[in-house]
């Protein structure tokens, strides 16, 4: 059985690398992916290290608006982060550091087995990349498209906090969550399969 409780309890206390040094609290993921989502960010920000929950400051309102547009509510799906202390300054986590921490979600993964997972940015990719053994283009190459790795579906996306900065592409960011939700429907027999290709990696 998947105990989530020694997992979150394991990260609360992990010092594998130096963003231990700038974290108030770890962040552990949350959910429970019984849509068959499951949604990864970059790191916490500055109210999720206060507060020591993933998405509650404003890329998790966007998020949340978006899923529940197309009937998702947060608790159906799992969110975790490629690291789970808070970078500096709210810089990107290094390399290494995804390196790291990419045990944890690993773990979360072949505990959680989503049909579909979502990374969300280029730091979410490199971890999700890291954990299936696959190296994916950068996410503005491939946001929307869909790989088959593995057991599991994967559907890039941009990270929230990009479509803050840039609301030139919230339609995009929008349309990839609708074609997720309608391949999601396919995969999991509630609807026809769509006819979007996959790419087999
Ligand atoms: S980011 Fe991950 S590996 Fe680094 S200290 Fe935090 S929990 Fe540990």
């Amino acid at each position: 059985m998947v105990n989530f409780d020694n997992l979150c309890q394991t990260i609360s206390v992990c010092k594998d690398c130096d963003l231990y040094y700038s974290r108030k609290n770890a962040v552990c993921g949350e959910g429970t992916a019984s849509s068959g989502i499951m949604i990864v960010g970059e790191a916490p920000g500055q109210k999720e290290d206060l507060e020591g929950k993933p998405f509650i400051g404003r890329s998790g309102k966007l998020l949340d608006s978006i899923l529940s547009r197309e009937g998702l509510s947060r608790s159906e799906v799992y969110i975790s982060n490629a690291v789970r202390c808070r970078p500096k300054l709210g810089v990107a986590p290094k390399v290494a550091e995804i390196k790291k921490c990419s045990k944890y979600l690993k773990y979360e993964i072949e505990s959680i087995k989503p049909r579909i997972i979502v990374p969300m940015g280029n730091s979410a990719l490199k971890a999700v990349g890291i954990v299936l053994g696959f190296s994916f283009p950068k996410v503005t190459e491939i946001s929307g498209k869909i790989y088959k790795v593995k057991d599991y579906y994967v559907i890039p996306q941009f990270h929230p906090a990009a479509i803050l900065r840039n609301p030139k592409k919230l339609e995009i960011f929008k349309d990839n969550f609708v074609s997720t939700i309608s391949f999601l429907m396919g995969v999991t027999g509630k609807e026809g399969l769509s006819e979007r290709e996959v790419l087999k990696a």
